[in-house]
């Protein structure tokens, strides 16, 4: 774990990650060795914010000379706000979860993160099935529609699931259950998996070609436990968190971001 400053003692340091709670935050350490595999003299450090304060935060990190911000939850929507040049996907998906200081401008690299890491899935050979309708659920179902990838919506408070497909215009599904018959990714964006709670999946019904893809990491949650059972491939948070970060990275400094250093620095 590394050392989380209060916004209000920030250090001189020149980029950050954002949130609250946000010492679990894994970014610092993958940060950090990207820029010790690329020999860049910066430093990352992790910055507590509780609600409602990210624009005198976000101020006060730019008035310390911070390069960028990674943001994570629950800040992703105050940042777009707080940004004045904003990206149209971070715009539509209401989320930025990376800010550059120099011009206010922000982006959401969860969205492109997300569809580098299942670009090896056969897609031709079903649909989506997604779990949960919160805020990563919105940034990656647009992202999925956006890509010609048919979608099924399946959440537990049904009302948030129908204001997420009604926002994607008609092109995603809502479903009553989460059958994962005919689907080729079954994706698990809710919370459960933090508090170790199971979700209602027929295991038995999914495709053998199917993976199962939890966003959570560092749990041992019945969601990836269940598919492994039922023998289906199973993916966690991890690539996404790399690949995010990776995104970010390099729209910071223009440089190839060194994913191999930064996945085994979280490993
Ligand atoms: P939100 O709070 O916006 O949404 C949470 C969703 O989970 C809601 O749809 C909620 O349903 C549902 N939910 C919560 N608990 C349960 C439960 N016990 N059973 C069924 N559904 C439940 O969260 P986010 O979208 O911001 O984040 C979701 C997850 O994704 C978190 O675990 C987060 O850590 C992870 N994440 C990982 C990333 C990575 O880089 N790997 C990036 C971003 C997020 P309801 O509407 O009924 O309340």
């Amino acid at each position: 774990m590394s050392d989380v400053f209060s916004w209000r003692d920030a250090p001189p340091a020149d980029y950050a990650v954002i949130g609250d709670p946000v010492a679990h935050s894994r970014s610092p350490r993958m940060h950090q060795a990207a820029y010790a595999a690329l020999g860049l003299p910066y430093r990352y450090v992790a910055v507590h914010v509780p609600r409602g304060e990210v624009p005198e935060a976000l101020d006060r990190l730019a008035a310390l000379g911070y390069r960028g911000a990674n943001v994570t939850v629950p800040h992703k929507e105050d940042a777009l706000r707080w940004s004045e040049i904003r990206e149209p996907y971070a715009e539509q998906a209401r989320s930025a979860n990376t800010i550059r200081f120099a011009d206010r401008a922000c982006r959401s690299t969860d969205g492109p993160g997300f569809m580098a890491t299942i670009a090896g899935l056969p897609k031709d050979q079903g649909d989506v099935l997604m779990l949960g309708a919160g805020g990563s659920a919105r940034a990656l179902a647009i992202s999925l529609v956006s890509a010609g990838i048919r979608l099924r919506i399946y959440n537990r408070t049904r009302a948030r699931a129908e204001a997420l497909a009604s926002s994607l215009f008609g092109l995603a599904t809502l479903v009553e259950e989460p059958d994962p018959a005919g689907a080729f990714l079954i994706l698990n964006t809710t919370s459960a998996s933090l508090t170790g709670e199971d979700l209602p999946i027929a295991w038995s019904r999914a495709e053998p070609f199917a993976t199962a893809y939890d966003l959570s990491y560092g749990h041992e949650a019945p969601f990836l436990r269940r598919a492994a059972e039922a023998s289906l491939a199973t993916l966690d948070g991890l690539p996404l968190l790399v690949e995010q970060g990776a995104l970010s990275f390099e729209w910071w400094t223009g440089q190839g971001a060194p994913r191999a250093a930064m996945r085994q620095a979280i490993q």
